[in-house]
């Protein structure tokens, strides 16, 4: 491991290690070689080129897309101690000057410009006669044609590279990058002999659901009250869409903004910094909103509206928990969703190969919304990756919550009605004619008189509606597009008429919490809210939420403790640590709570001397021999039980022996033991599925894991 490279990780910002690709990205280019790195939105990149800034005898410029956010991203390192500064169309042309000077100086070592401004002969002269260590492109996929987000100005970046004497190192850094994406870029910033890194995509923090629910609004509405106070993120298809739900959403009580392409430049400044400055919780938006927004906290991202593609999904669903926390990203499906998107595709696309190209990906994602199986590893497959796994235990197919129950009856009732209506209707008709309604329109067409009518009092209007609007969702009856969309028959229909197939409903999941919070946390980000206020800033940026609960549950009280806290750097101990130790410290005492301090940093030294790099499930096998639980490691590495035990199988299946004796107590009684016991003496346990499904629902797949390790695998390596 290059060790000046992890003290700055250390001194700046506070981290022990490197994630994923990070060290030998900066280990590539600090070896002057140009580097592309392509990793999942949250998977660290910033570090990757600010690393290298830091250790580089010249200067970094950073192009970087959005104006708007320049500022943000630029305050946000200052907070570390990095010496950086932007230009961009907002600064004038004094102030440029002085820039300038302290680039040459050493005062600024990190330089953010607009790629618009590369254009500008002026400014190319200026920075010419600087010397440049790195030129780095930032949300790369920007130069590409048949990426997603495609800037004519990201096309001259390789003619500015050229303007100097001295080449400097070439970087690029990417979440979203297709082959095709992937070669453009190499060609058109002329990256030379390039090390490319792709890491794994995937996202382990982030649970993914697809629902098909009746009714939406009801669904967001629950779930935002059983989430009071988090911080999430709602995508609507179209403008109009984002108005309408902004507006029933404030309407009943729910702190949120609103964003999108239709509001003033102000207003957009305003309302997305309320959000990233946790004055309103929840913000909605048409997907204008979050490009390069580094939020840490987000803690949900739902689609109200199916997006256009898997690139735009996972880049967006990429904003929640990059804090590493526990975040949820929820896909609400509608079939009106797809017309909307071929809509939106047919009037903004002109070129036919580009078309088709947008209609292709279109369909991958309407796939997904239909697949069976584990959503993560289509996604991952989607993206190239290779995926050894066949349940991911965290996305809404592997979790199966709920009761399955059989809606055939009901639904045979529903189409039945439709049919004998004989002329289209919307679903509202449809409820009112099976609910025996005596509506003027009802009866002046004669519906009283059907078979069908009055048939289904049991439900109310409301719960018919979502019903009816599940079949739709579900395809066993389709939408026909229109001022006033209507209901029709399709061959599923007929199927389910004629008995052919059942129509088996899932009970909507019941909505549930995506994490409880102590009462210390609340504290510290009672303080944290305060001081962010006094200067200005966002909170995130003075601690994140993982550093926040990490002091939550391993109560530092001096400041060498502190600075073992993943986030807390050197800057940062200077000028939060007494306030926030002082919270610390009360709460101990007050609570009486006894300390069992353990150093991290001692843990991983004994990790890397053993295999040069601490592996995540080697953690994990460390703090268990510091006789943790695995719900207290869970909660402490932010990752789900399920990845804890998963880890500790690894590790035991390598030919290792735990030193300690674990403890199930806490994960599944005695008596959930026995059945799960005989359930796979019958069955076997190759596969997982077979066996949850001859449980009872209560019986989670984190059990079903947590008996096996105690009673097949530990029990053979002991
Ligand atoms: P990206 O630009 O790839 O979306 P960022 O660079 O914004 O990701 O990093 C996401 C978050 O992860 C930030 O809060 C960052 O400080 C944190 N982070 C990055 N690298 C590490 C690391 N090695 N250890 C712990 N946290 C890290
Ligand atoms: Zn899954």
């Amino acid at each position: 491991m290059n060790n000046s490279a992890l003290k700055v990780l250390n001194k700046y910002y506070g981290y022990d290690n490197f994630r994923g690709d990070q060290n030998e990205v900066i280990e590539s280019i600090l070896n002057g070689r140009d580097t592309m790195a392509i990793m999942p939105t949250g998977g660290g990149k910033s570090l990757c080129y600010q690393i290298p800034a830091l250790l580089f005898k010249g200067i970094t410029i950073v192009i970087s897309p959005l104006i708007s956010l320049m500022k943000d991203q630029v305050d946000s390192i200052k907070t570390l101690g990095i010496r950086a500064a932007y230009i961009n169309s907002s600064i004038a042309q004094d102030e440029i000057l002085n820039i300038c000077s302290s680039l040459k100086n050493g005062g600024v070592k990190i330089l953010y410009v607009a790629p618009e401004r590369l254009e500008s002969p002026d400014f190319c002269s200026i920075i010419k006669n600087l010397p440049v260590s790195q030129v780095a492109v930032d949300e790369a996929h920007c130069v590409s044609q048949w990426g997603h987000d495609f800037r004519v100005s990201y096309t001259y970046i390789w003619k500015f590279i050229e303007c100097f004497s001295r080449r400097p190192v070439v970087t690029a850094f990417t979440a979203t990058a297709t082959d095709e994406v992937r070669e453009d870029i190499v060609k058109q910033i002329h990256m030379k002999d390039p090390a490319v890194f792709i890491s794994g995509f995937d996202r382990e923090n982030l649970k993914l659901c697809c629902l098909k629910v009746g009714n939406r609004f009801e669904y967001v509405l629950d779930y935002i009250k059983a989430n009071l106070g988090q911080s999430g993120i709602i995508y609507s298809a179209t403008r109009k869409k984002v108005d309408n739900l902004y507006e029933k959403l404030k309407a009943n009580g729910i702190s949120v903004g609103k964003y999108h392409a239709g509001l003033s430049a102000e207003d957009r400044k305003k309302n997305q910094e309320d959000f990233v400055y946790d004055r309103v919780d929840v913000i909605v938006a048409t997907n204008a909103f979050g490009m390069g927004i580094d939020k840490s906290n987000v803690r949900f991202v739902i689609h109200y509206n199916m997006p256009k593609n898997i690139e735009s999904y996972y880049q967006e669903i990429g904003r929640a928990g990059r804090d590493g926390e526990k975040s949820e990203c929820i896909l609400m499906f509608s079939p009106q969703d797809v017309i909307t998107q071929k809509y939106l595709i047919e009037t903004s696309i002109q070129s036919p190969a580009r078309r088709m190209n947008e209609y292709k990906k279109l369909q991958s994602m309407v796939d997904f919304v239909h697949y069976n199986g584990c959503l993560r590893k289509y996604i991952l497959n989607y993206f190239g990756e290779h995926v050894d796994y066949d349940e991911c235990g965290n996305c809404s197919n592997c979790i199966r919550e709920g009761k399955y129950v059989d809606k055939t009856v009901d639904s045979q009732k529903v189409l039945s009605c439709i049919y004998r209506m004989k002329r289209e209707f919307g679903v509202n008709m449809i409820v009112d004619v099976l609910r025996g309604s005596t509506q003027k329109k009802v009866l002046q067409y004669g519906f009283d008189k059907i078979s069908t009518y009055g048939i289904m009092k049991n439900y109310s209007k409301n719960g018919l509606s979502n019903f009816i609007n599940t079949l739709i969702a579900q395809g066993y009856i389709s939408l026909k597009e229109g001022e006033y969309p209507t209901v029709i028959l399709n061959s599923n229909s007929v199927k389910i008429l004629k008995g052919k197939e059942k129509v088996v409903l899932k009970e909507p999941t019941k909505v549930e919490k995506i994490t409880v919070n102590s009462n210390l946390f609340e504290l510290l980000r009672n303080c944290r809210r305060e001081i962010a206020r006094g200067e200005g800033v966002p909170p995130y940026l003075i601690f994140s939420d993982t550093t926040l609960r990490e002091i939550s549950s391993r109560y530092p009280v001096t400041s060498k403790q502190m600075l073992d806290i993943s986030g807390v750097g050197e800057l940062k101990l200077k000028k939060y640590g007494d306030i926030f130790l002082k919270i610390v410290r009360e709460y101990v005492e007050k609570n009486n709570i006894k300390s069992n301090w353990y150093f991290k940093g001692n843990l991983s030294e004994v990790g890397s001397r053993k295999n040069g790099k601490l592996k995540t499930f080697e953690i994990t096998v460390n703090m268990l021999d510091e006789n943790m639980g695995i719900d207290e490691i869970s909660s402490k590495r932010g990752l789900t039980v399920s990845t804890i035990l998963s880890h500790i199988m690894k590790y035991v299946e390598q030919g290792n022996k735990l030193n300690v004796k674990m403890n199930f107590d806490s994960l599944f009684s005695k008596e959930e033991e026995n059945m799960i016991v005989q359930v796979i003496k019958k069955i076997g346990m190759d596969r997982l599925k077979p066996v949850k499904e001859s449980l009872p629902d209560s019986i989670s797949y984190d059990k079903i894991k947590a008996v096996i390790l105690k009673d097949y695998i530990l029990k053979d390596n002991s």
